[in-house]
């Protein structure tokens, strides 16, 4: 095992990471920007090394930065956590050249898998079923390009292939709309991602989000742990997420996961990841793979009692994974709300200083937050500040809990979508459980103000 881990992120990952760490005996040290030196974690580090000024390109998306701050702590492991560098594959090689173990799979997977064009080709030859759409990149020719739309069925939707986090993506309903809508996408791809590379898919009219977490060792062993339903998005982002995934018969989960297996280990891939997909009148449809620890492992955590982070520490460091699949269990219902910094409402940020911090407790609740009272929410990065996740015997439970939970829930001096939350969790059509993925954004302009 390692002796010591240095943490590549920031926030609630970065104290997940941390305390994963401190359970294992290995230290972990801390990175953080100028406007994290306040952060709980780095108070609460061993070792703790400043890697720039606020703004991300400078200091948690700076690689030299980062590598020298592994070379001068004497850490042998990089974890990456989620967003920033977690998924860029020549972060991964450089960490590797350096002599540092990346906490997660190899370059190459992280490359076939963050350009969704070549994800889902390798996909399709590994036998998991992809949303029907164009066979690859799409060509410059309009007459193609209408000829692929025609092909699929309107409505279509265009998708960035280096996309992420929600963003680089368009419906388009008819054809008149087609070409303008490509030209745009790609134009947005170019400048945010670095690659304006697009595809087409079948715009799916009322799918739901089902995504399979895995878990694999270097030993080629690679087991399922269950699916997360992500259906509550607003702007194509999650907002709340649940294990299992209401009304969905196992045997059709089992099957998938079987195929997400299999594909791992034709892949050769190994850590953490997660097989995300679409899932309409009984068909699972992938869209993405995702080379990381997600926002919402906890729910898989709760529900299967497997620490995801441990794991992937342990695998990285070439442990065999510690049980088989007929190991794993899944046990009642789990459920996560993101508490965001933000408007309610209007969405708007809400930075600034916490003046009052009273988390929930009680049994079967779960707080992983960075933040407390008199901390300040730094106007720089995600309004994410943390999350609350409850887990029950059965859903119903679940939500009991987490409507309890959501109530004990004080946060004063910036505004929060705790407010949102608990109106979310009184929805009679959300408590029924199975809402798709436009169901948020219906219900928030039904109850605009
Ligand atoms: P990102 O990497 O930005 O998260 P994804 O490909 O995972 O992008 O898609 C994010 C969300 O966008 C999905 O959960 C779903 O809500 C919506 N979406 C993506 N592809 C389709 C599609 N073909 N039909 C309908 N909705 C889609």
């Amino acid at each position: 095992m390692f002796k010591k881990i240095l943490v590549a992120n920031r926030g609630e990952i970065a104290l997940r990471v941390q305390r994963a760490c401190r359970e294992m005996g290995v230290t972990a040290v801390m990175v953080y920007s100028e406007a994290d030196k306040d952060a709980k974690y780095v108070k609460l580090a061993e070792e703790a090394v400043c890697i720039g000024p606020a703004a991300s390109s400078n200091s948690y998306l700076n690689m030299p930065a980062i590598i020298s701050a592994a070379e001068v702590t004497d850490a042998e492991a990089i974890h990456p956590g989620y967003g920033f560098l977690s998924e860029n594959a020549n972060f991964a090689e450089r960490v590797e050249k350096s002599g540092f173990q990346f906490i997660g799979p190899t370059p190459e997977s992280i490359r076939i898998m963050g350009d969704k064009v070549s994800a889902k080709q390798s996909m399709l030859k590994a036998g998991v079923p992809c949303v029907p759409g164009s066979e690859g990149e799409l060509p410059d020719d309009p007459v193609v390009i209408k000829r692929i739309a025609k092909s699929i069925g309107y409505p279509v939707i265009i998708k960035a292939a280096g996309g992420g986090g929600g963003r680089g993506m368009r419906v388009v309903h008819t054809e008149a709309a087609l070409i303008n809508a490509v030209q745009m996408t790609k134009a947005e791809a170019g400048a945010a991602f670095n690659n304006p590379a697009v595809y087409m898919e079948k715009f799916l009219q009322n799918p739901r989000h089902i995504e399979i977490q895995i878990l694999a060792d270097k030993h080629r062993n690679a087991v399922y742990l269950g699916e997360r339903d992500c259906s509550m998005q607003r702007r194509h982002q999650k907002v709340i997420e649940e294990a299992p995934a209401p009304g969905i018969p196992r045997k059709l989960i089992e099957r998938i996961g079987e195929r997400c297996v299999a594909a791992c280990k034709k892949i050769g891939y190994r850590g953490a990841g997660t097989f995300e997909f679409l899932y309409e009148n009984g068909e699972f449809y992938f869209i993405e793979m995702n080379t990381r620890v997600q926002v919402e492992h906890p729910v898989t955590e709760l529900i299967t009692g497997i620490d995801i982070v441990k794991t992937q520490i342990m695998v990285a460091a070439g442990e065999k994974l510690p049980f088989t699949q007929r190991q794993i269990e899944l046990r009642g219902h789990a459920i996560e709300c993101r508490v965001n910094a933000e408007d309610p409402y209007k969405f708007t940020p809400s930075p600034g200083r916490i003046t009052t911090w009273h988390a929930p407790g009680g049994p079967g609740v779960r707080v992983d937050s960075h933040a407390y009272s008199n901390y300040f929410v730094p106007p720089n990065y995600d309004s994410m500040i943390g999350k609350i996740i409850t887990h029950g015997d059965t859903r119903e439970q679940a939500l009991a809990r987490m409507r309890t939970a959501l109530l004990e829930t004080v946060i004063e001096g910036i505004s929060t979508n705790i407010p949102l939350h608990r109106e979310l969790l009184l929805d009679a059509r959300f408590q029924e459980g199975g809402t798709n993925i436009h169901y948020l954004e219906e219900w928030l302009a039904q109850h605009k103000r």
